[in-house]
């Protein structure tokens, strides 16, 4: 039976227990995979399996509204796509897309779009219930929802870039809006990718609609400070996390796997606090050096280069290797299911600061409860970039524009009250950040399901 523990007390706690008990009767075994649905198969270690686990987990802690939770195991609306365009030799080739809703009991849908040949129908539902969870964590009016495409768009020109863009959009056109559901970035899109979506959502239908999506370059309606917003974010909630466990950030060392938008900036953040950057590793490579980069040294290589390999400020290292690097704050911010049971039984950190969505697997949250490793999950630590896409959106609405210290100061705000309400669940009922973000983000999401009731 998995053990649940206190993030603050690492043995097993008998509230928690008696709890998982109470779980076994409403809701089965954990891992359980209650949620029957013909067209996805997930295992435990799937970020669908990982997100039913996690749903499992916090069951006990919902009292009355524990009878809506199969509400969180099934998405509420999955829209899949043919994307077909013609390529610059004029051969035509076709990709799929997706859109799914997860909830939208508090607002309208909001998640990003990811281009990645990897992207799956089952990825995406598991990235779009994590939006919702974020979503409601902070507070936001929003539902959750996500995107994709399953391609590798290194491999397509700039023009055939736009062109499956512009049709991807056109396709799920009649799902997303600034009142129904608006996307933003994710892993290999970016301001420009916005920039199109809004333009051919507005070309569709006859007005400019900049509210559709966030992310979107500054004079098209994009917010100050939302390119750096997730990385401030998971420097924010970290810095905090560090100071309630006696970390100091002068000279902590930090090692960060994916150095993109989210990871650089968040990276750069810590280093500017005084901490040092001791190891990165991208999908390009694996780099180390223990007297930390020169960050200024290693963006400009970032940027000329495409990675983190080849830096000369650094040793290269294996890639499996990166995980028994001698840290103090490991920041996983690549992709999903990276730290598994076996790494998480080498990590050296102390704190663990998810800017990737769903990095770790339920088996490896176990692992590092037991050894004393605090997880400040996803689900809060990386919402910062939501929550300025949020502040973009109001903005585009009002028409007025706020400037970059306002933008932080409010992110900044939100952000720690909403770790500490975290923080006091967590102390309350003995459990970990992660088990306390759902259980105060699926309150909030099944509180409004029963207020508005079932229709008809
Ligand atoms: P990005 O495309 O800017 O960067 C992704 C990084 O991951 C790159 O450095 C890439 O080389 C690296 N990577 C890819 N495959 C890898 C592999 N197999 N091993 C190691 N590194 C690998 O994407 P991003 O926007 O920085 O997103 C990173 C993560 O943060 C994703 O999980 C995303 O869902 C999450 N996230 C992003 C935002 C946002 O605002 N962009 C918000 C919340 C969460």
């Amino acid at each position: 039976m998995p053990r649940i523990y206190s993030a603050r007390h690492p043995q097993p706690c008998a509230v928690a227990l008696a709890a998982h008990d109470a779980a076994r009767r409403i809701d089965g075994p954990l891992f359980s995979m209650t949620t029957n649905l013909s067209y996805v198969h997930p295992h435990a270690d799937s970020p669908w399996g990982t997100y039913l686990a996690q749903v499992d987990r916090v069951t006990p802690y919902l009292g009355h509204l524990a009878r809506w939770v199969e509400t969180l195991k099934r998405p509420k609306r999955a829209l899949v796509v043919d994307v077909p365009i013609e390529m610059d030799d004029g051969t035509v080739a076709h990709f799929e897309g997706y859109r799914v809703q997860h909830n939208l009991s508090r607002g309208p849908g909001k998640g990003g779009i990811r281009y990645h040949p990897d992207v799956t129908l089952e990825e995406v539902m598991a990235l779009s219930a994590w939006m919702s969870i974020k979503n409601a964590a902070v507070n936001l009016p929003y539902g959750g929802a996500k995107g994709g495409v399953r391609v590798d768009p290194k491999r397509l020109s700039i023009k055939e870039l736009e062109r499956m863009t512009r049709r991807y959009t056109s396709e799920i056109g009649i799902v997303i809006g600034p009142q129904q559901d608006i996307p933003a970035p994710d892993v290999n899109t970016n301001p420009q990718i916005m920039a199109w979506m809004m333009d051919t959502y507005s070309m569709n239908v006859g007005a400019t609609a900049t509210g559709v999506v966030t992310g979107k370059p500054i004079h098209l309606g994009g917010s100050l400070g939302r390119v750096k917003a997730t990385g401030r974010g998971v420097f924010v909630t970290g810095r905090e996390a560090a100071r309630r466990i006696g970390l100091a950030l002068e000279g902590a060392r930090v090692a960060v796997q994916g150095y993109g938008n989210v990871g650089s900036a968040a990276a750069e953040l810590f280093a500017q606090a005084g901490a040092i950057v001791v190891a990165a590793q991208d999908h390009t490579g694996t780099i180390t050096n223990s007297r930390g980069f020169d960050m200024a040294d290693l963006s400009a290589h970032v940027k000329a280069t495409g990675g983190v390999a080849g830096f000369r400020g650094a040793e290269p290292l294996d890639d499996e290797s990166f995980w028994d690097v001698r840290c103090d704050i490991l920041i996983p911010a690549a992709l999903e299911g990276q730290l598994t049971a076996a790494r998480a039984q080498r990590l050296h950190a102390r704190l663990v600061l998810e800017g990737a969505n769903g990095p770790t697997l339920p088996a490896a949250d176990d692992i590092l409860a037991d050894r004393g490793v605090l997880v400040v999950p996803d689900v809060i630590c990386n919402a910062g970039g939501v929550t300025v896409s949020y502040f973009e959106w109001v903005q585009d609405f009002s028409s007025f524009f706020w400037t970059e210290d306002e933008i932080n100061v409010r992110l900044d705000k939100i952000l720690i009250g909403a770790l500490k309400k975290i923080w006091d669940t967590a102390d309350h009922h003995r459990i970990t950040l992660r088990t306390a973000t759902f259980a105060v983000a699926c309150e909030r999401i099944l509180a409004a399901r029963e207020e508005r009731g079932l229709y008809p």
